[in-house]
């Protein structure tokens, strides 16, 4: 009755468009320059072009191996919404007949007014932000969007059969925060059985579209990847597998949990469940037991890499899927660890890169690529497949011994780090040494970046493209930080920047200037919504050829009598947002990243910097899900911003900038980077997190940011004013400083000048009374 599962699959394709097509149909969509129609017609060509391109690829039109994975936004808001968790706040925007159409879809991502936005988060541990889910007891669950079902239909029409893929019921809950209201206590988790009755609804419709199969997505039974434990969500997992199993009018069900190993009890759980398949993470986890339930279900091992960019060694996949043999399943099928939306297209359009670099690399289209050859191995034997393993065998070992992905001169500099140079010494006589620096009570600073206005982004996209003259472009750089610099000492701030106008990103413009690193053209990554990212490939040790900011940041000081502060981006920051070389442990690549920042720091101190701030927005962002694993990644994150910084003179004063303000297990980290300063997020939680800073015995600078730079709005003077006098009632005066919560470049100047003008008056004040 059920039709077999296909043999090789891959867990959802990248969904922005080989030219990120989705970004620019939904961004003018919202600017009102096309309607709903064209949108919904861009898209379907989009889908359309999808399908084509993993049938040419080798995945079957009709098998029920190309997923729809498509997203106008996001796919967990996608499921939030299909099943009617609209939040209260945007009731009005349903239809007549209870349905919520595509505006109140992305009015829900987006915020209108006072109604604000669903929160966004990091979706497990990459770099994909997911929009929370808003369930309270008071939530009505109904089948409130056919989207996918008519997407199923579209491709039916077009003659696919198609995989649909929902976040499952259990994550989506695991994934949801209770709303307002929700009483003390209450778990979105509690809702379980009054859910299932719409994803079976759902799953039926899906049927009758023509799906054969459906993908539910249960990512939260990976183990310690949420804060629930394993065995609620296993026993949560049960139920509704037992629910959706029983339906008859449903299509088989694939159970997917991707990003590492599936806890013990999911992986019980589930194989004893009225489902037909199950896919795992074999890239990250181990082959699991051999459980009760298998022997009639398939399994599909994701022996290739969803969120890396490397070629693999395939071959060694290929021993895995044998080896999985032994759970004794009815049948293998060949996967992906996770969805491929975290990796860009098509490596073969990098044509700017060196050939031989884009021989080692897979992208989506080239995983697909191995998924099939894998799924033919298995098929027709291993001989059939044997010269493809044999190239990319060859391209793993060319990879190994090429100039450049192993330099002695840089290894033996790393080799012979010891524990000395990791540490600055005694942070009280820093801090004396620093009073030459002359610095006030409250001293106020920026994060960096002044706003990116489109004159700086054509000057550096004419820049890019040849047809203004590099020394056009470095005059106008000039201008605008002269501007910047004698704007900040009109607001009267203490410590300046210089507005980090040349870079356009603050990792890419490192990976332009370091050896090592390759930056592509059209390797885009969804980060959320219509917002994308360009990850640098960093595919070799890393060094400095020469000095990077150095030549900006002298300029910007010889224009004032006031500290410039030097800008850099730290090594953890550096790894996090880019796609990082496979064949050595982070820990090592991070510590040639911070020689190379450590040098660049001698050279600032020398042209005269005292003040230098190494970003390390992502230090949080890196930590593992699996709570064993943090321990070791803290170790080697925190010792690798300890090189690249403590090579400064005491006199030096080091900053540190984080992006968040949940501290939690990182609150020690923090202190253990041993900044003379830090600037923190805590706008939004109202400074909550002073407390927690000042519980943890932290002694050194920290500025709690005094506005969210996220948004338009311009802080009252007397608002920054109570955030200040509350962090001054938790810890000693002279250790706080005062800035906001990150940079401007997001922002306008209007909104900038005048929120600027309010923290400078509002530390003055605070000063003045204390
Ligand atoms: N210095 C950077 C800036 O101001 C920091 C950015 C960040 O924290 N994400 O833009
Ligand atoms: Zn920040």
């Amino acid at each position: 009755m059920t039709a077999a599962f296909p043999s090789g699959t891959i867990l959802g394709y990248p969904r922005i468009g080989r030219r990120r097509e989705l970004k620019r149909a939904v961004e003018q969509f919202w600017a009102g320059t096309i309607d709903e129609a064209a949108l919904e017609a861009t898209t379907s060509d989009l889908r359309r072009a999808t399908r084509e391109r993993l049938a040419a690829l080798g995945l079957g039109r009709t098998d029920s191996s190309i997923p729809e994975s498509f997203s106008y936004y996001d796919q967990v808001l996608d499921a939030a919404l299909a099943v009617g968790a609209l939040p209260a706040r945007f009731a009005t925007l349903r239809a007549e007949d209870g349905s919520i159409p595509l505006e109140a879809y992305f009015t829900a991502a987006r915020g209108a007014g006072e109604a604000g936005p669903l929160e966004m988060t990091k979706w497990f541990d990459t770099n994909y932000h997911y929009l929370v889910p808003e369930i309270g007891p008071e939530t009505e669950f109904a089948l409130s969007s056919d989207r996918l079902i008519r997407q199923v239909a579209e491709a039916k029409a077009d003659g696919f059969t198609v995989r649909p893929v929902v976040v499952g019921p259990v994550t989506l809950l695991a994934l949801a925060k209770p709303t307002e209201d929700a009483p003390a206590g209450f778990r979105p988790l509690d809702r379980l059985e009054d859910l299932l009755p719409v994803y079976r609804e759902l799953v039926a419709a899906l049927r009758a579209a023509g799906a054969e199969w459906v993908q539910l997505d249960e990512h939260a039974l990976v183990s310690e990847s949420l804060d629930v434990d394993a065995a609620t969500l296993a026993a949560a997992a049960e139920r509704a597998y037992a629910e959706l199993g029983a339906a008859e009018d449903r299509p088989a069900i694939l159970v997917a949990a991707g990003y590492g190993p599936l806890s013990a009890e999911g992986w019980r759980v589930l194989a004893a469940a009225p489902v037909e398949a199950l896919a795992i993470d074999l890239h990250r986890g181990a082959v699991p037991a051999r459980v009760r339930g298998l022997e009639t279900k398939t399994v599909v091992g994701g022996v290739i890499d969803g969120r890396n960019i490397w070629r693999g060694d395939l071959a060694g996949a290929a021993d895995r899927l044998e080896d999985l043999q032994a759970i004794g399943a009815a049948t293998i099928a060949v996967g992906t660890s996770t969805s491929l939306q975290h990796v860009p297209h098509d490596a073969t359009e990098e044509s700017a890169l060196d050939p031989r670099l884009v021989s080692w690399l897979a992208f989506a289209d080239q995983k697909v690529e191995q998924v099939v050859t894998l799924a033919r191995g298995r098929a027709e034997g291993r001989a059939a497949i044997a010269d493809e393993l044999a190239a990319a065998t060859a391209a793993w070992a060319d990879r190994a011994g090429a100039p450049g992905v192993r330099d002695g001169g840089v290894r033996s500099r790393a080799a012979r780090l010891t524990a000395e140079d990791a540490d600055r010494g005694d942070l009280a006589v820093r801090e004396q040494a620093q009073e030459t620096l002359g610095l006030p009570v409250l001293p106020t600073t920026t994060i960096g970046s002044f706003p990116q206005t489109g004159e700086i982004r054509r000057a550096r996209a004419q820049h890019g493209r040849g047809e203004l003259s590099t020394s056009a472009y470095e005059g106008f750089l000039r201008e605008e930080i002269s501007r910047v610099v004698t704007l900040q000492e009109d607001l009267g701030l203490d410590v300046l920047v210089h507005g980090e106008a040349e870079r356009n990103d603050m990792v890419q413009y490192f990976a332009e200037n370091l050896d090592g690193f390759a930056v592509t053209q059209h390797g885009w990554v969804q980060s959320y919504g219509s917002r994308a990212t360009r990850p640098s490939i960093l595919w070799g040790d890393v060094s400095r050829p020469a000095p990077i900011t150095v030549e900006w940041a002298r300029f910007a000081q010889s224009l004032s009598d006031k500290h410039v502060k030097g800008m850099l981006t730290g090594p953890v920051t550096i790894l996090a947002w880019s796609f990082v070389r496979d064949d050595q442990p982070l820990a090592e690549t991070a510590d040639q990243v911070a020689l190379a920042l450590r040098d660049e720091i001698a050279d600032l101190e020398a042209a005269g910097i005292r003040i230098i701030q190494v970003d390390e927005p992502a230090l949080r962002e890196l930590l593992p899900l699996r709570i064993a694993d943090q321990p070791e990644y803290l170790a080697w994150s925190v010792r690798s911003f300890r090189i690249a910084t403590a090579g400064a003179a005491a006199a030096t004063q080091v900053h540190t900038h984080l992006c968040y303000s949940e501290f939690g297990v990182v609150i020690e980290a923090i202190a253990a980077l041993d900044a003379d300063v830090t600037s923190i997020e805590a706008a939004r939680s109202r400074g909550e997190v002073i407390s927690d800073v000042a519980a943890s015995g932290f002694a050194a600078g920290i500025g709690p940011g005094v506005y969210d730079i996220h948004s338009p709005r311009v802080p009252a003077v007397a608002e920054i004013e109570a955030l200040l006098r509350r962090a001054a009632d938790e810890l000693p005066l002279r250790q706080i400083w005062v800035n906001p919560d990150c940079g401007l470049k997001t922002r306008g100047y209007d909104e900038t000048v005048t929120s600027l003008r309010n923290l400078v008056e509002a530390s003055r004040n605070v000063r003045e009374s204390v």
